[in-house]
C-alpha cells in the first residue's frame, strides 16, 4: 500500500481534498462541564474524577494515595491528561464522598470552592513558583469564578509551554503572553501579574455577554485584555519552539512516558520504588523522577525511557468501552497499531469531540464508524482507512 501522505489512496481513494470542520463560531451556550475531584463525569465505564495537580508537581505520598484510591473506587488506573493532572475512571456510583474525603486527607483537594479552575500547568525541568501562584489563587474568592477550561502557564524560559497556547503564560522576566500574545505587558511579579489579568479577564467576559470558556474566545481577546492591563501596541503571536517532552537521561532527572497516558498499579508501584520524594507530571503524558533512579525496574514495569519509543508521541482518548461517544475501541487500535517514530504526535479519538488533542501540528485518528479518518492540520488524508494505515503515515 502506497502511503497515503504521497497522495495514494488508503481506502476510499481520497486524497488531501477535503479540511476537518472546526468548532462553529459564536458565543458558548453554558458554563463548561468540565469534571472534576467534586464534580464528577459520568462516563460508560462509570464515574470519573479529575484530580488538578498545579504544575503537575505531586508528593510521593500523594501518588501513593492516587494509586490506592484507583485501586479501590476506579477500575485501577491512573489518566494522565494533556494539562498534567490524575483522573480516576470506572468509579462506583457511592465513591464521591469518601474519594472526596480521601483526596483531602492526602492534600490533593485544598479548596473545595477552586478545585476547578487550578488550571496550571509549568514547564516540568525548572524551579517555578508553583505552589505559590495555586495558593495565591485558592486565596483569591473573585477568581473561584473562572471558567474550568481556563489555563495559566508558567514558563522557566525554555518555551516549552507555549504550545499549549494557555490563557495566560508567566515568562521568566513576569511579562505575560495573553492566548499566547505577546502584547506589550510590563514585567514584574508574575504572580501579581497573572491574578490581575485573570481578573482583567472576567471583567471583560462580563462586558462581553459572560460566555467566553477561554480568552481566545473573546471577541479581539488579547487586545481587549491588554488595553485593560496598559498594554502597548498590537498584540503578536509568539511562535511554540519545538522542544522535546523530557523523556530518558535528563540533568539530575530521569523523565519516562507513560504508554497511553494510562499509568497502571505496577507503573505506579515501579516509581513510588525509586523512593524519590516526589514526581512531575507533564503535559506530555510522562512523569519526571528526580534523581538517576535505576531504570530497570520502570522499564519492566512497562514505563518508556526512550524518546524515539514507538509509543513516544502517541495518544488516544477513552474510546470505547469508557466513553459512549466513541466509535471505536481507539485505545487498542492505537497499541496494535504503533506508527514508526516520527516528528509528529499521533491522537487517536471516538468523536468529533476531540478529547485530549495535542497542540500544535498533529495527525489526527478519527473513528468513523467504517475505519478511521486521518487528518493533519485540517487536511484530510484518508477516509474510512483501516487502523493499520496509520502505522504508515506519520
Ligand atoms: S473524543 Fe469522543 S469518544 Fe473520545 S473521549 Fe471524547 S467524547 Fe469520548
Amino acid at each position: 500500500m502506497r502511503s497515503p501522505t504521497a497522495g495514494g489512496p488508503v481506502r476510499g481513494g481520497l486524497r488531501s481534498i477535503r479540511r476537518v470542520p472546526t468548532r462553529p463560531a459564536g458565543p458558548r451556550s453554558g458554563p463548561d462541564a468540565c469534571p472534576g475531584a467534586l464534580r464528577l463525569h459520568d462516563a460508560a465505564d462509570g464515574a470519573l474524577a479529575r484530580v488538578r495537580l498545579p504544575g503537575g508537581r505531586i508528593a510521593a505520598g500523594q501518588l501513593a494515595a492516587l494509586a490506592a484510591l484507583a485501586a479501590r473506587f476506579g477500575d485501577g488506573n491512573l489518566e494522565l491528561t494533556s494539562r498534567g493532572n490524575a483522573q480516576l475512571r470506572g468509579l462506583s456510583a457511592d465513591a464521591a464522598e469518601p474519594l472526596a474525603a480521601a483526596l483531602s486527607a492526602a492534600g490533593l483537594l485544598p479548596s473545595r470552592t477552586h478545585e476547578l479552575v487550578r488550571n496550571i500547568v509549568a514547564s516540568p525541568l525548572a524551579d517555578l513558583p508553583v505552589r505559590e501562584l495555586d495558593a495565591a489563587l485558592r486565596a483569591d474568592p473573585g477568581l473561584a469564578a473562572l471558567p474550568g477550561r481556563f489555563l495559566f502557564a508558567l514558563d522557566g524560559g525554555s518555551g516549552d509551554t507555549l504550545a499549549l497556547r494557555a490563557d495566560l503564560t508567566a515568562l521568566p522576566d513576569g511579562e505575560i503572553l495573553l492566548a499566547g500574545h505577546r502584547c506589550g505587558l510590563p514585567g514584574g511579579d508574575p504572580l501579581a501579574n497573572l491574578l490581575a489579568a485573570a481578573h482583567d479577564f472576567l471583567d471583560e467576559r462580563t462586558a462581553q455577554g459572560g460566555t467566553a470558556w477561554r480568552l481566545s474566545e473573546l471577541d479581539n481577546g488579547p487586545a481587549a485584555i491588554a488595553a485593560r492591563a496598559g498594554g502597548r501596541g498590537v498584540p503578536v503571536m509568539v511562535p511554540a519552539p519545538t522542544v522535546a517532552p523530557p523523556v530518558g537521561v535528563l540533568p539530575g532527572a530521569l523523565g519516562v512516558l507513560v504508554p497511553l497516558g494510562r499509568l497502571t498499579q505496577d507503573q505506579a508501584a515501579a516509581l513510588l520504588g525509586t523512593r524519590a520524594p516526589a514526581f512531575t507530571i507533564t503535559p506530555w503524558r510522562g512523569i519526571v523522577v528526580p534523581g538517576q533512579p535505576a531504570t530497570a525496574p520502570l522499564a519492566a514495569a512497562g514505563l518508556v525511557l526512550d524518546a524515539s519509543s514507538p509509543w513516544a508521541g502517541v495518544t488516544a482518548c477513552a474510546g470505547l468501552p469508557g466513553c459512549a461517544k466513541s466509535r471505536a475501541d481507539v485505545r487498542s487500535d492505537a497499541a496494535a497499531n504503533l506508527p514508526a517514530p516520527g516528528p509528529r504526535p499521533v491522537h487517536w479519538i471516538g468523536c468529533d469531540r476531540g478529547c485530549g488533542s495535542p497542540s500544535g501540528e498533529f495527525t489526527r485518528v478519527l473513528a468513523t464508524g467504517g475505519g478511521y479518518e486521518i487528518s493533519r492540520g485540517g487536511r484530510i488524508l484518508a477516509e474510512n482507512a483501516p487502523a493499520a494505515a496509520v502505522r504508515e503515515i506519520r
